[in-house]
């Protein structure tokens, strides 16, 4: 607790500092009126009745759940005798100064906030004083005012209390502390110092020195100190940044301090919304109704439950996207495919083109130079088929030609490579093949095709070919792919040359007729 010479000192530096605005008339007048303890009904009643707005918002807090009792009130004097001329006193009070202060600019500050959350505080003291039926009847007003010094502070020294303000919420420093560091008083000091500068009762005044510390507070006022406190905070739940976390601290309180169980904690803090709600708009402090913590727990919650749902949807959609590519992508695999097929393939016989010969040649030499291995290559050409277009027409020629494409085809082994290489001439690549392979398989060839027989409006077709081979080695004379060609491209033109239906393999520096 303060000495009473600390404190002295301090009421000089705040009206040293700040200025203490004087207190509304009406204000004075309603203090002076309950003063005289005889007179008090009447003259309250008819100070309260002058003023018609006044009067009318009496009527309205009179009739609302917070303070109602049996049937409807209607007029001051009902009231007073209904709800007690202590409450409609306080009642008045709390109307007549938040409307002087409302008047007042302070750079800066929100006072719609300021007043929204002290009506809260002040709704939620009194529910909460009827809770724990405690014998005082200034609670209201009391809790209204408990931050008055903050507006008052604010008056004088505008943004820079402001950013005072911002400063404890954004870092969750101690107002109180900052106050007294910059200034040498803090806001309960500056409330209290406004208020008995006012002449409110001592019962007021002293538990809004104390509010942020109850525990500092002479008895009985730690009592309606501690409910000031608590009040501030369940307001906060309403009007401040972290409504969970302070509805947390709220509910805890309200059970380890005032015996509250689990539910009904939570069921007090709805009730301060409802009752607010109505009183901040007898305040005129706006319409917008303030929404009970469990309610505001639900959307949480629902928001939530969408926000999860959306997190699904979009792991869903992102899979699905996913099977999409993964289903193009093959697609786009295929494609290549038939692609490559459509550019290496020889669209009558559907073996493989000139091209796909050409690059296959090269793979294969270039291997057999890796592997020291050989390679063979055949060409052959049908014999005298200008003669079979002629007689047949050239679709019949077009068949004889698909015909040797497959029987030769199917002659192979897997890995050879069977190719036309243009008109009636065709190649076969026979990898891992030496010589006398080379020359065994086409006279295997040779033979093959003298077998097929083109049936053709009733008439067999039969053709002969004459081949050329030779075969590449690493060590051998022949260098290149060109040279390859040329070597078997001599060998059939040599069968040709020697009567045609046969093979002629030729071997570097060797030519050996078979
Ligand atoms: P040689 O024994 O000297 O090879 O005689 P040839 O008649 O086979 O040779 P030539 O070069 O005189 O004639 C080749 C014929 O092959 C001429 C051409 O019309 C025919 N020919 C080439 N390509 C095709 C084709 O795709 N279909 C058909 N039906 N005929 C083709
Ligand atoms: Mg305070
Ligand atoms: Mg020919």
């Amino acid at each position: 607790m303060q000495t009473n010479e600390n404190y002295r000192l301090i009421q000089q530096l705040i009206s040293k500092e700040l200025n203490l605005p004087s207190p509304p008339a009406i204000a004075v007048h309603i203090l002076n009126a309950v003063q005289k303890d005889d007179a008090a009904l009447t003259t309250l009643g008819d100070i309260i009745a002058a003023d018609p707005a006044l009067t009318a918002k009496m009527l309205q807090v009179a009739n609302s759940s917070l303070f109602a009792r049996n049937g409807k009130v209607t007029s001051i004097n009902r009231a007073m005798s209904v709800l007690g001329t202590n409450t409609i006193k306080n009642i008045a009070l709390s109307f007549v100064i938040a409307a002087e202060f409302n008047e007042i600019d302070a750079g800066g500050f929100n006072h719609d906030l300021f007043w929204r959350h002290s009506v809260t505080a002040a709704v939620a003291a009194e529910l909460l004083s009827k809770a724990v039926q405690l014998q005082y009847h200034d609670i209201f007003v009391t809790s209204l005012l408990q931050d008055i010094g903050m507006l008052v502070i604010s008056m004088t020294k505008g943004e820079e209390y402001g950013a005072m303000l911002k400063e404890a919420q954004a870092s969750n420093l101690n107002l109180l502390m900052l106050e007294s560091k910059k200034y040498g008083f803090d806001h309960q000091q500056v409330g209290y110092a406004l208020l008995t500068d006012w002449h409110l009762p001592e019962s007021i005044c002293t538990p809004i020195l104390y509010h942020h510390h109850p525990e500092k507070a002479p008895e009985p006022d730690d009592q309606v100190a501690a409910i000031l406190q608590l009040s501030d905070q369940m307001a906060s739940v309403y009007t401040g940044a972290k409504p969970a976390e302070l509805a947390r601290d709220c509910q805890q309180n309200l059970q380890e301090k005032f015996n509250f169980t689990r539910v009904q904690a939570l069921d007090f803090l709805d009730s301060v919304a409802v009752n607010s709600s109505k009183m901040i708009s007898t305040f005129e402090l706006g319409s917008e109704e303030i929404k009970p913590y469990s309610a505001l727990l639900q959307q949480a919650n629902a928001e939530l439950a969408k926000l999860n749902i959306s997190n699904e949807q979009l792991i869903l959609e992102m899979l699905e996207a996913k099977d999409k590519a993964e289903k193009l992508n093959c697609e786009l695999q295929d494609a290549n495919t038939r692609l490559k097929e459509l550019v290496y393939r020889d669209g009558l016989t559907g073996l493989y083109n000139h091209r796909y010969f050409q690059e296959s040649l090269a793979n294969e030499i270039a291997r057999a130079n890796r592997y020291q291995s050989s390679v063979s290559l055949i060409m052959f050409d049908i014999d005298f088929f200008k003669k079979v277009n002629d007689t047949h027409g050239h679709p019949a020629g077009d068949l004889v030609l698909m015909n040797i494409a497959k029987a030769v085809t199917n002659a192979v082994r897997p890995c050879d490579i069977v190719a036309r290489y243009g008109g009636e001439e065709f190649a076969v690549i026979l990898p891992e093949t030496n010589a006398a392979g080379a020359k065994v398989f086409a006279a295997r060839l040779r033979r093959c095709v003298e077998g097929i027989a083109t049936l053709v409006e009733g008439q067999y077709i039969y053709v002969t070919v004459s081949a050329g081979a030779t075969t590449f080695s690493p060590k051998g004379a022949i260098s290149s792919k060109d040279a390859l060609i040329e070597t078997a491209d001599r060998g059939l033109y040599l069968s040709k040359q020697n009567g045609r239906n046969q093979i002629t393999v030729l071997e570097p520096e060797k030519t050996l007729n078979g």
